[in-house]
């Protein structure tokens, strides 16, 4: 049962993300396993601990999956993202990969309008993460030009992301059909990773490069590329889990001005903004509901990802 300032919730829906697949395949180092996954989950709450008078039992809520102690450092500067000290649900906790999870009642996101609990699942994590990445980390502006290195469930959103906050577009990825994708959600040029790829990229750009690169491909050239593609005073955002080292010319960084910036997840400030554009209706989500899966389908799903048959799949329990 939840303890003090705790709620237990009834998991409606919870998305299956490369970093669940990340986490199965030890990406974690040695972190302990096993672990329960699922750390992109909505449903309704079921019932309230000792303390909590901030939701009723019933409300429609979103999870935020990280939690920090009382009086962190980092949550009190609004970047619990950032905390050594933070729990995340399905990483370092048992996840949402259930069909009930116990959190902390200043984890839950509760939208303004109900929305579907699938919809709600994917806002905190598929949108949430480039949102962050985009926003807080490279702090783009209307009419610069950001390049989204992989078109998945995180790239993809990326380019509906950048194209809502006024900027060009640049989709790169490997299929066709990503391609296609990224075209539909409004990229205004899309591009085939392939070794000419960097002058693509300064052509569409006038000689310059992009201003913001977000890599969400954990591969080292991809990562070596993303610098190649910056213009002067551009971001290049590591969003693409890796443990393999790239190298960087110092002297591109320094006379170029470029900044190398990780991008962790997000806080829940990014959850509630990708609430808004979603109510709105100024982002798709279709993209990411086309696998819907039972909750003991879950192996299946984490081998679609794996084998890239599904950007997403979102389990029911
Ligand atoms: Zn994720």
């Amino acid at each position: 049962m939840p303890a003090e300032h705790e709620v237990r919730v009834r998991v409606q829906a919870c998305g299956v993300c490369g970093s669940d697949v990340f986490l199965q395949d030890g990406g974690f180092g040695d972190h302990p396993l096993p672990i329960v996954p699922g750390h992109e989950a909505a449903g309704v709450v079921d019932s309230l601990g000792p303390g909590v008078d901030e939701v009723e039992p019933g409300a429609n809520v979103a999870l935020y999956y990280m939690s920090t102690p009382p009086a962190d450092r980092w949550a009190q500067a609004g970047v619990p993202n950032r905390s050594p000290a933070v729990k995340r649900m399905g990483v370092d906790i048992d996840g949402a990969f259930a069909e009930y999870v116990i959190r902390p009642v200043a984890s839950l996101v509760v939208p303004r309008e109900p929305l579907p609990a699938p919809e709600l699942a994917v806002l905190t994590d598929a949108v949430a993460t480039p949102l962050h990445a985009l926003r807080r980390v490279a702090q783009v502006q209307a009419g610069e030009t950001v390049v989204v290195l992989g078109v998945g469930g995180i790239g993809s959103n990326a380019i509906q992301l950048a194209k809502a906050f006024g900027a060009v577009a640049i989709g790169v990825g490997r299929s066709p059909s990503k391609l296609e994708l990224a075209a539909t959600l409004g990229a205004d040029h899309v591009f085939t990773s392939d070794p000419g790829i960097v002058d693509r990229v300064r052509d569409a750009t006038g000689g310059y490069g992009a201003d913001v690169v977000l890599q969400c491909v954990g591969t080292r050239d991809c990562y070596e590329m993303a610098i190649r593609m910056a213009a002067p005073g551009g971001r290049i955002v590591a969003l693409g889990s890796s443990l393999e080292p790239f190298n960087v010319n110092p002297m591109e960084m320094i006379w170029s001005e470029l900044a190398l910036l990780g991008s962790r997840g997000f806080v829940p400030a990014d959850i509630e903004e990708a609430i808004e554009l979603r109510l709105a209706g100024r982002i798709s989500l279709c993209h990411l509901l086309e696998s819907l899966r039972p909750l003991g389908e879950a192996q299946l799903a984490l081998d679609d990802l794996r084998a890239g048959r599904v950007l997403r799949s979102v389990l029911i329990p």
